[in-house]
């Protein structure tokens, strides 16, 4: 019999489940706490892994028609040298980088109309013996078979479900930003990545003369006089950073730069407690340095729905997605907060120590770990 499957959040982790789920027949509804599709928000890269978890579901092909692609990422110093190139191993396809909202408006258009119900701010859960039920800021309720907890890092669910706090700083801010770079001379197609001894740049194209930029710079958590920067201040910053860097920067207002500090959380003990699951950043946040998180989240509502397609105890297959994910989100989650930690050296003598370490490490060693990385299995 189909399942009632609630889902608490409106992501992408949240509507990728709602897609995966309703293909094999479940009966789903998403309650988004926002009372609308979110219209800002800057750029993201989708990898070929997360492109070929969406690709039984005809999104992939809407992602690269309205995506930009590169083969990878060039690393290079402040004056612009190149450090190592980190591209995708031949025959796994590009990286396509495209506008959140973009993204957000493909996979809704994914979903039946009313799927959603917008302005739905989850409070609590109570689990019956047979169902589970869900109740909202507004005084409303629902009841479902199942629950999946997709609200992000902050989950509420997960704060109800584990009480511990498991945060973790990773020592550095960002600020994002899209701007419109019509007729900008010395931009390469390619995705770009500075990393120099005053903070990280980001350079990634976008379609229609647009670029997607990130800054990351060490700071204290939750940094008052830091968190107020504003698009001086990073000018001032990078202004000795190669081209185009101070240039893009020039493009840009402050009152368009998202800022967040970067945190991630260390993968719960166990992605399901009873009748709910959790997916995506509410399970195992991980920093932005592999470009994996939302990745992830896509990986695990194609899993998640495999799992529930195989067996109809709903216990069984929690425990099964929790045995296909566990491992890969460790060593990405691991892997990211090392790459991090190497990305925001600034030390000038260790910062030339990692540029030659990695300039001359034999190819094979990025190689092997790229393969594994942007390889989509379903056995995790
Ligand atoms: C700087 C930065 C750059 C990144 N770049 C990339 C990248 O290039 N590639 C990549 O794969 N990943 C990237 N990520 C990670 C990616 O953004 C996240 O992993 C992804 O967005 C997580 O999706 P989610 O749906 O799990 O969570 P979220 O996007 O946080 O969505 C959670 C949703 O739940 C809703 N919600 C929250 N609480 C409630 C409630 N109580 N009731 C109802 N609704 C609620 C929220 O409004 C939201 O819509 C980056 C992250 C950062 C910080």
């Amino acid at each position: 019999m189909s399942k009632t499957v609630l889902i608490i959040g409106g992501g992408i982790a949240g509507l990728c489940t709602a897609i995966t789920l309703q293909q094999i027949g479940m009966n789903v509804k998403v309650f988004e706490k926002s009372t609308e599709p979110a219209v800002a928000g800057a750029g993201i890269i989708i990898a070929p892994n997360a492109l070929e978890a969406l690709n039984p579901y005809r999104i992939s092909d809407e992602i690269i028609r309205k995506g930009h692609p590169s083969d990878g990422f060039n690393i290079l110093t402040d004056r612009g040298r190149l450090i190592t190139q980190l591209a995708i191993p031949p025959g796994y396809g590009n990286l396509y980088s495209i506008h959140r909202k973009d993204l957000h408006h493909i996979l809704l258009s994914a979903l039946p109309p009313g799927t959603i119900e917008w302005g739905k701010q989850f409070l609590h859960l109570e689990q019956k013996d047979n169902h589970v039920q869900v109740t909202f800021s507004d005084g409303s309720q629902a009841v479902g078979d199942l629950v999946v907890a997709a609200d992000g890092i902050h989950s509420n669910i997960r704060k109800q479900t584990l009480k511990e706090d498991i945060y973790r700083y990773a020592g550095y801010t960002c600020w994002r930003g899209v701007i419109s770079v019509d007729g900008l001379p010395g931009l390469s197609h390619r995705f770009i990545e500075t990393w120099g001894t005053k903070g990280r740049f980001g350079i990634v194209p976008l379609p229609k003369d647009k670029v997607y930029w990130y800054a990351l710079i060490n700071a204290r958590q939750g940094d008052s006089h830091v968190a107020n920067y504003s698009v001086e201040d990073l000018q001032r910053l990078f202004q000795n950073y190669h081209d185009p860097i101070p240039s893009l920067l020039l493009k840009m207002a402050s009152h368009d730069m998202i800022h967040r500090d970067i945190v991630d959380i260390t993968p719960m003990e166990r992605f399901y407690s009873d009748r709910v699951v959790f997916i995506g950043d509410a399970a195992h946040a991980i920093t932005p340095n592999m470009g994996q998180g939302a990745c992830q989240a896509i990986e695990d509502a194609h899993i998640l729905a495999e799992c529930l397609r195989v067996q109809s105890d709903y216990q069984g297959a929690f425990a099964d997605y929790d045995a296909r994910r566990r491992r890969r989100i460790k060593l990405i989650s691991k892997q990211s907060w090392r790459t991090g930690q190497m990305a925001q050296l600034e030390n000038f003598l260790f910062t030339s120590v990692r540029n030659r370490l990695m300039k001359y490490a034999p190819k094979r060693i990025y190689r092997n770990q790229a393969q594994r990385l942007y390889k989509f299995q379903l056995k995790g």
